[in-house]
């Protein structure tokens, strides 16, 4: 079986969650120190398609702890609506070529990355560069490679990083944190997590094109799954199993269609995930030697909805998952409060991810995993 390597991912896992090591270490103080003085973040978001335009910027005029101060936009249309929209100042708006000179602007701390996939990289990284902190939406990147790279850019500029893993911030998500942890329903032995949407329409969108996207499903839902089964368990796999399957090779021409894996997990444990862009899906059950709970829905915008073998139905009230990742986000820069969802985790995923088609290309073979136990708990 196949081992990877993860030295460099727990080593920067320890300092990189605490923060103050790398900070005092690093040229770029400024980045802690200038925010200490500052009460709510200023954010700018980087590309202002379908999920800025509908979820983040509407949920960063609700934000305590940040606000919309920026944007970076390749669409010079855009920057006159946001604008007047949102009451952007003209010298906080970038295109892609001038977006560098953001390291000047101080009504800008942290840039929110919302581009296709496989520009994460390149922007997350120029943004460190720049001085300011990082938000990168899920996928964290293309590879693994390129998720180191992210995240030592972030900790060479001194700068803190988070994962767009906005479930992490969610009432009923942080309700299965908690019943794995107290063991509610004893020691967890099932998981099973489905993350799927029938995709349709146009051709030519990047989510079907691999030189952006990096990968079909498996890049864009299935991280749903792979979180879903890990906090379900509060365990990394130590192993990988996976299959792909393919109805309509005619419109999915160079991305994955629709994928399961099963994982094994150290307690013993054992997981199983579908992640689809045929068919829709969208829960996850957990078994426990005593009972078990279920959400359905698992990874939507919210209202999420969950029920439990001892006959509660999970009950909260609801917020925009958004204005609490990013929220949250701001109260680990300001406040130094614990970053939920740190770069490493958006790498776990990521080898995670290789793994799993690393496996299909092995045709199903079992790959190994070897993550610290310590990292991840309940991530
Ligand atoms: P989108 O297609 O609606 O927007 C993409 C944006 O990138 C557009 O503004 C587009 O102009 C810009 N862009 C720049 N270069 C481009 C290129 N070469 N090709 C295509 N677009 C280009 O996509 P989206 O749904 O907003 O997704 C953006 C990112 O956000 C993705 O990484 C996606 O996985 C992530 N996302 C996360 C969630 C979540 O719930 N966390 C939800 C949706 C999307």
């Amino acid at each position: 079986m196949n081992k990877i390597s993860r030295r460099n991912f727990n080593s920067i896992t320890v300092k990189g969650i605490g923060g103050a090591a790398i900070l005092s270490a690093t040229p770029f103080a400024c980045a802690l120190g200038a925010n200490q003085d500052k009460k709510s973040l200023g954010i700018a978001l980087v590309g202002l398609g379908s999920y800025s335009t509908y979820q983040l910027a509407p949920a960063l005029q609700d934000t305590q702890h940040c606000h919309l101060a920026g944007i970076v936009t390749g669409t010079p249309e855009k920057e006159k609506i946001w604008a007047d929209k949102y009451n952007i100042s003209s010298k906080n708006i970038y295109n892609y070529k001038n977006f560098d000179e953001i390291s000047n602007n101080p009504d800008i701390d942290a840039i929110y990355v919302v581009l296709p996939n496989s520009m994460h990289a390149e922007f997350c990284i120029r943004a460190a560069k720049a001085g300011k902190h990082v938000i990168c939406e899920k996928p964290m990147a293309v590879s693994v490679e390129e998720c180191d790279a992210i995240i030592n850019a972030c900790k060479e500029a001194g700068v803190k990083l988070g994962m767009g893993y906005r479930l992490q911030s969610e009432p009923y998500t942080q309700q299965v944190k908690r019943f794995v942890k107290e063991k509610t329903f004893g020691d967890i032995n099932f998981v099973s997590a489905d993350a799927a949407y029938r995709s349709g329409g146009n051709p030519d969108q990047w989510r079907l094109n691999k030189a952006l996207s990096g990968g079909g499903a498996l890049m864009n839902m299935g991280v749903y799954a792979i979180q879903s089964a890990i906090y379900g368990t509060g365990e990394n796999p130590i192993s990988v199993s996976a299959q792909e399957f393919s109805t309509r090779p005619e419109y999915f021409k160079e991305t994955d269609e629709t994928i399961t894996a099963q994982f094994e997990f150290p307690s013993g444990a054992i997981g199983n995930i579908s992640t689809s862009h045929n068919f829709n899906a969208n829960a996850m059950y957990v078994s426990g030697t005593s009972g078990w709970f279920r959400l359905n829905p698992a990874n939507n915008y919210g209202p999420l909805s969950g029920e439990t073998s001892k006959g509660d139905v999970l009950k909260f009230p609801h917020e925009s998952q958004q204005k609490l990742q990013m929220d949250d986000f701001a109260k680990h820069v300001l406040f130094d409060e614990p970053n939920i969802a740190p770069g490493e985790m958006g790498k776990r995923d990521m080898m995670i991810v290789e793994a799993i088609y690393e496996s299909i290309a092995k045709g199903g073979q079992k790959i190994a995993l070897d993550f610290e136990p310590e990292f991840g708990f309940g991530g």
